[in-house]
């Protein structure tokens, strides 16, 4: 999730008053960095995928599931016997916010061979499989989005009480401490945001209406001021930064080939987030209730909104020097590229000395915003051993503020003294349930970007529109029910090259003409005279390439399931798990997830990721893959 230092972390107060200096060097930083691989080309594609896990323990017994909180441990084990015995282990394992987390990549990243797209998948089944090997009897590592019954009473093995008093990291009514990592990071992350915001995180999720839901739907917290205050009617509170953090996605990182490649993905990317993000929902429960949202995002972002009342605009502004329209874990602000510049239409808040310094030593405008964006954010973490850093070869400061943006698309420099190029993370998407599921968004993801700049495609619309898209994509069914911004003509800019635009195009009403609503069906897979549709030309793309058959193969297979789950022939798993759940024998038709339920789920759950059985309404039937039980037919790569 971010820089990890060790040392003593300090408490707000004293972060606070590094935050000027920690911004200072690291925008010293950030410009070294800058000034010594701007000119950086000819890096190759590189890429790789994260996947994040939660550790389940099943009391067949009692039918109860619960999060195991031995993530340090486990880490620890998979390390020992993984990167430390082995550099060129296959697999690397890094913490996660809970401790009921780990974080899984492979070992090294792939590189810009077709070929590569049929090593994803065996690499993540090695995962979870080097994974399971270290677990305890009835655990399992599950690679769901939100745990349903995250911070519902007895939800940890070992249990634990929460400690809404003063002193905790929290202080939340329904997370315990111990089920935050033990990293110092993260429990001071926890703090400090909530020091810095001066009260309680507050999430408010809508309740999905059933048949018996009350009416209004409402929960009352009558021993906690800030929870009664900040509860809403008809939605499920929750008051934590687990609540947000304690979630699973799935995340893909390319190193772009030159800076100016890299700043064009992003914005490419940035327009594909919500689409994919509604693909890919997974998280439709939170805190034992059924929710109206099939995504995390939303809840995430409140979750670590470390944003003074004067900053979310309810006071007027007295000790803070800005508005600020967002928390630091939301979608991108601006675009990067040159073409991105006339859909810059979002109001974009920025340290103005920090901007003026950049364009002085050579940063072109729409970096420098970017960057004095980024950095109008506090410190929220810092370690006393970490303050004064040699800034032409360390770049701590840097991250600690680039890191703790969590934004949809991470535009990342690469770190300073390294052969690494420059990269781009894409951020969106929710964790599936399968290892095949799972590939499959990343191969269309990392296919997508090679027909982007193979094609020179052009998906720009105005950025306020990819931020009304990103609202209605978490909605419940957005898959098939939601209408996006999509442009009309990618192919238009016909000369939208990295470098420069394609057209001289200044007025915002013929931008308006560039775009439609559209549905998911017919951005992912067409229709007739409206667009193209993703898909067909990923295949077209597919054609004209020299690929070996086994891996066509499974590309094919993956790109069908995208296709699928865009036209609702295949379920998105968070409409799967509110079947599942709409259609168990205990389910009173009221929206609480009750024990046994959530144990019935997650088994489940697990059984279809190890392919103990099958689950054809998620992941269809004709089209898993067939293994090659023959040697290669084909190697043309
Ligand atoms: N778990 C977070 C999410 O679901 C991401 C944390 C990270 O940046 O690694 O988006
Ligand atoms: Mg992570």
């Amino acid at each position: 999730m971010g820089l990890l230092s060790q040392g003593s972390p300090l408490s707000w107060e004293e972060t606070k008053r590094h935050a000027d200096h920690v911004r200072r060097h690291g925008i010293l930083q950030f410009l070294h960095i800058y000034h010594a691989v701007k000119d950086r080309h000819k890096d190759v594609l590189k890429w790789g995928d994260e996947v994040e896990y939660m550790l389940v323990s099943f009391d067949h017994e009692n039918k109860k599931v619960r999060l195991v909180l031995s993530g340090e441990k486990v880490l620890e084990t998979l390390q020992e016997k993984g990167e430390r015995t082995n550099p060129n282990h296959p697999t690397l394992w890094r913490p996660e916010y809970g401790s009921y987390m780990i974080e899984g990549t492979p070992g090294q990243p792939y590189g810009g061979t077709m070929s590569e797209f049929n090593t994803v998948e065996a690499n993540m089944r090695k995962r979870r499989k080097e994974a399971t090997s270290v677990l305890e009897e009835n655990q399992a590592v599950c690679t769901i989005t939100s745990f349903p019954r995250l911070g519902c009473p007895g939800f940890t093995l070992p249990e634990f009480k929460p400690n809404p008093v003063e002193g905790g990291a929290s202080k939340s009514l329904f997370f315990p401490d111990e089920a935050i990592n033990k990293h110092p990071r993260f429990s001071t992350l926890t703090r400090n945001i909530r020091h810095r915001r001066g009260e309680k995180v507050v999430i408010n999720v809508p309740i999905f209406k059933d048949r018996n839901t009350p009416s209004p739907f409402i929960e009352t917290f009558p021993e906690d001021d800030e929870a009664s205050r900040a509860s809403k009617p008809e939605h499920i509170y929750m008051d934590a930064m687990g609540f947000g953090m304690g979630n699973c996605c799935l995340q893909v990182t390319f190193q772009a080939c030159s800076i100016s490649e890299a700043r064009y993905l992003y914005d490419q990317l940035a327009t594909i987030c919500p689409i994919v993000m509604a693909l890919s929902a997974a998280s439709p429960f939170y805190r034992g209730y059924v929710s109206d949202i099939d995504c995390r995002w939303g809840v995430i972002s409140a979750s670590v909104d470390d944003r003074t009342r004067e900053e979310r605009g309810l006071e007027p502004l007295k000790n803070n020097n800005y508005r600020i329209s967002k928390s630091r874990y939301d979608s991108i602000d601006s675009y990067l590229s040159k073409c991105g510049e006339k859909y810059n239409d979002i109001d974009l808040t920025i340290d103005k000395e920090i901007y003026e310094q950049l364009l002085q030593e050579g940063i072109d405008h729409l970096l420098a915003q970017h960057v004095a964006h980024l950095f109008i954010r506090d410190p929220l973490t810092l370690f006393e051993e970490k303050i004064h850093l040699d800034d032409a070869n360390e770049s701590d400061h840097f991250e600690n503020i680039q890191s703790t943006n969590w934004q949809t698309m991470r535009f990342k420099p690469p770190p300073p003294n390294s052969d690494i190029g420059w990269r781009v993370e894409f951020r969106p998407m929710e964790v599936q349930l399968t290892d095949f599921e799972n590939s499959a968004y990343v191969v269309f993801v990392v296919l997508l970007t090679r027909v982007i700049l193979s094609y020179k495609l052009d998906f720009l619309i105005p950025l306020s529109k990819v931020d009304e898209n990103m609202k209605v994509a978490q909605k419940r069914d957005a898959v098939l029910q939601g209408m996006f911004y999509f442009r009309k003509d990618i192919c238009k800019g016909g000369n939208a090259v990295v470098d420069g635009c394609g057209k001289a195009q200044n007025s915002t009403e013929l931008a308006a003409e560039e775009y439609t609503l559209m549905s998911i069906d017919t951005i992912i897979n067409g229709k007739e005279g409206v667009f193209p549709g993703l898909i067909p030309i990923l295949n077209s793309y597919l054609e004209n390439m020299e690929v070996d058959v086994d891996t066509r193969c499974s590309i094919l297979n993956y790109l069908k399931l995208i296709k699928k789950r865009a036209s609702g022939e295949l379920m998105t798993v968070a409409r799967w798990m509110r079947e599942f759940i709409a259609n168990h024998p205990d389910y009173k038709q009221d929206s609480v997830i009750t024990d046994g339920m959530n144990y019935s789920l997650i088994l489940k759950c697990n059984q279809i990721a190890n392919e103990l059985c099958e689950c054809p309404e998620l992941l269809g039937s004709a089209f898993r893959k067939v293994k090659y039980s023959g040697s290669k037919t084909d190697s043309s790569n």
